[in-house]
């Protein structure tokens, strides 16, 4: 049996890249009846069939992590893009994509774009508010290579999805990395084509220098009152972190007296804009729970 990971799935199909190459699969029939289906980004054992050179998929290893949109097992961690500048980031917006990270127990990395667009000190306003946060920050510019090099060692020997608006610069920061990304993987030959039932799936692209990114962004919906409101401060790594010196065991860090977390606040620890975001996503959470 050979190793393999799965790169794309089209009208049950599965594409399994192994070190001795690239192998058509069908899935056996044993993960129908536990109701598995094999995923892109599925590690999997394959035993190739002699005479036509095709795989079957025999078993699925242990997935780290399931995405839903797009649907990926084993993404390691998310690159959330926001440029600095045209568009201007929308920091409420960022810290729902960490927050949704954090709830796919992804590791969570900041990549601000556009660097070319603004000041020194503006930059440095911007990645102070996200000093504090535990997240990684990268900063690039796609037309002045800036940053592309810890881009990609971040991205290495990872799998990797890209989040964020349109327009900040997501498939230029891909092609700056590696011109012909989207074309590695090749297209799929007609034979295999399946009429009106064929649905394409998202797809792992090949670093060159080692790991996967998928090829559609990740995060579709934004929605976030999955979560409870004595839970929110789990998604902010440095809220937790402060958490533990508040007096109150159900401190909301919102009106509640001795909240370790306004002490931090006004020690410069954490940072207003992310505090404030948290309090507009409580609010949010606790408005969503009254109807
Ligand atoms: P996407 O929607 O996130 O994939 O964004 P695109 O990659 O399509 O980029 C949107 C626009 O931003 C394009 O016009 C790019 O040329 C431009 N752009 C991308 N990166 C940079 C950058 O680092 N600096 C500047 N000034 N423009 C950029
Ligand atoms: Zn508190």
């Amino acid at each position: 049996m050979l190793e393999g990971i799965i790169i794309k799935g089209i009208g049950g199909l599965y594409y399994v890249k192994t070190d001795k190459g690239l192998y058509e699969c069908k899935a056996r029939g044993l993960f129908r009846k536990d109701k598995i289906k094999p995923l892109v980004g599925d590690k999997v054992l394959i035993e190739l069939n002699d005479i036509d050179d095709m795989g079957y998929i025999m078993e699925i290893k242990e997935r780290d992590t399931v995405l839903i949109r797009p649907p990926v097992a084993n993404v390691n961690q998310v690159i959330i893009v926001f440029a600095l500048k045209d568009p201007s980031p929308n920091l409420w917006l960022l810290d729902r994509f960490l927050i949704l990270a954090e709830k796919e127990n992804l590791d969570a990395v900041i990549c601000f774009n556009k660097i070319d667009l603004l000041e020194k000190d503006e930059l440095e306003k911007i990645n102070n508010i996200y000093n504090n946060s535990g997240y990684e920050i990268i900063n690039t510019s796609t037309k002045q290579e800036e940053g592309i090099e810890e881009l990609k060692k971040v991205l290495k020997d990872k799998i990797s999805v890209f989040a964020g608006p349109s327009g900040v610069g997501k498939s230029s920061l891909l092609n700056t990395i590696q011109p012909n990304l989207k074309l590695q993987t090749g297209e799929i030959s007609e034979k295999t084509k399946r009429g009106k039932h064929t649905t394409r799936s998202s797809q792992l692209m090949e670093l060159y220098f080692g790991g996967w990114v998928v090829d559609t962004p990740g995060f579709s919906s934004l929605d976030i009152n999955f979560i409870e409101e004595n839970e929110l401060q789990d998604y902010f790594p440095e809220i937790l972190e402060y958490s533990v010196d508040c007096k109150f065991n159900d401190c909301k860090h919102y009106k509640e007296p001795k909240c370790g977390v306004k002490d931090a606040l006004e020690e410069g620890k954490i940072s207003e804009e992310r505090y404030n975001n948290y309090l507009m996503f409580l609010d949010e959470i606790k408005n969503f729970r009254r109807y």
